[in-house]
């Protein structure tokens, strides 16, 4: 069988695999939402001399240029020695992760305590967000239109926020709820004080409160309304097992992908076809939305590419370069837990530690939602990963009856280009604390530069 262990077959990489994981750890702990991913990404392709196409009149082979849509959504391309309308090497993955967003009217006092009232966003098991450190990170917009950026519960010295549940002896009724019942979507509202202001009758802590906001953020209660509050875990991206081989943290899916995918956008060198990179917003909640992948912004950007390389009919160009061009729907994996048995087929499931992972076809039932990609483009990729020795391995998101998941594939497909899936496997998805492999974070991203290089 094709499946190969890593760090057996990789034992001279193994400094190489530890030293990644450490840049990883560290960029996560930073980019913990859409809008933070981004921001740092571009710092990054900047550093590497990427430029603003906007800024610039006419490009050239060779090439890095990049564009941003509303701080949620950056695409960048490398200008490769072939024509445009051969088509793109695109590598794509979305910077958006399961989270609690503060509701636009948040807060509200209750018994003594004042509460910020949240709308979860993407799919979590509810009962895993109480008593766990909470951070609040985001925009807020003043009428003025000042813009207060706000990170609170990640410095060491930084106050945590919380969810608080029930103590166990007097959980009797509670614990006869089932899983999606024993803590509501309207449960989850954050705690944020207990001081009474003096002199105040009517809500006197939320007050306090209030008080703290405006002198510290110059923050208003209705300021609320203009805001992009996540709340998200306060903890930081850590090793997990005693040998060090994993990294527990918030957010893998899908920024470990996001990951590889910049890294190889960046330390590719003497690329054949142009190369796009695609980091995407809103993909746990359908790819909506104008920094979604259904959105427009992509392919106005290729087009704008054509433009500048001095295309008659820009549009017309760009729709004839995405016809000829691969993507890499760059995305995790469920990956095999062996505590939990019997949800996947383990000879067709995404093992951590075997590399990276192809997913054919995602989608739920008989593969409803599935871009199923082509034999063709499979062997094709098959060839490169194995000319380049890139450990990598094929999946199906858990067994046929059990449930399912889609990604960005089928949104590219649109276009008429070769895609499939690819990412790396995760225990724990979707919950504060997701478990990647950092064998698979190496070798998915060896394995992007190999696709980004190819002829
Ligand atoms: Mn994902
Ligand atoms: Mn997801």
């Amino acid at each position: 069988m094709y499946r190969k262990n890593v760090w057996l077959e990789k034992q001279n990489s193994y400094e190489q695999i530890m030293n990644f994981a450490e840049d990883y750890k560290k960029f996560l702990n930073i980019s913990k939402t859409e809008r933070e991913f981004v921001t740092n990404s571009v710092v990054l392709l900047r550093r590497a001399g990427y430029l603003n196409l906007n800024e610039v009149s006419s490009i050239k082979a060779g090439d890095k240029v990049y564009l941003v849509n509303r701080d949620k959504n950056v695409i960048a391309f490398t200008i490769g020695k072939k024509p445009l309308k051969d088509g793109l090497h695109i590598l794509g993955a979305h910077v958006d992760s399961p989270r609690l967003d503060v509701k636009q009217n948040p807060l509200y006092e209750r018994g003594d305590f004042v509460y910020l009232d949240t709308h979860y966003y993407g799919g979590i098991k509810k009962y895993q967000w109480v008593t766990i450190p909470l951070a609040l990170h985001g925009v807020v917009y003043l009428t003025n239109n000042t813009k207060i950026e706000l990170i609170i519960g990640e410095r060491d010295d930084d106050p945590i926020l919380g969810i608080s549940d029930l103590l166990i002896h007097l959980s009797k009724d509670q614990l006869q709820k089932n899983a999606r019942e024993v803590i509501g979507g309207e449960d989850l509202d954050v705690t944020l004080g207990n001081i009474p202001l003096k002199g105040v009758d009517k809500e006197p802590i939320k007050n306090f409160v209030l008080r703290f906001l405006k002198e510290k953020y110059a923050l208003e209660e209705e300021d609320f309304v203009s805001a992009e509050l996540e709340i998200v875990p306060a903890i930081k991206a850590r090793d997990y097992g005693l040998d060090r081989s994993m990294v527990a943290a918030y957010g893998h899916d899908d920024k470990v992908c996001a990951y590889m995918c910049l890294r190889a956008e960046l330390e590719t060198t003497d690329k054949e076809y142009t190369s796009c990179l695609f980091l995407v917003d809103k993909e746990e909640i359908g790819s909506v939305g104008a920094t979604g992948a259904h959105s427009v912004f992509f392919f106005n950007s290729i087009a704008k590419v054509a433009e500048k390389l001095g295309a008659p009919d820009p549009y017309f160009y760009a729709k004839k370069a995405l016809e000829n061009s691969r993507a890499l729907s760059c995305d995790v994996s469920a990956g095999e837990d062996p505590l939990y048995p019997g949800t996947s087929d383990e000879k067709n499931g995404s093992h951590l530690g075997y590399g990276l992972t192809f997913n054919k076809y995602t989608g739920s039932g008989g593969k409803g939602g599935s871009n199923d990609a082509n034999a063709e483009f499979v062997a094709y990729l098959r060839n490169i990963m194995n000319e380049n020795n890139i450990c990598y391995q094929t999946a199906e998101l858990g067994k046929v009856d059990q449930g399912g998941g889609g990604t960005i594939a089928y949104i590219f497909a649109n276009h008429n280009m070769e895609v499939i899936d690819s990412g790396v496997g995760v225990l724990s998805m979707h919950s504060p604390m997701e478990i990647i492999s950092k064998a698979d974070l190496y070798e998915g991203f060896m394995g992007y530069r190999a696709f980004l290089k190819a002829k």
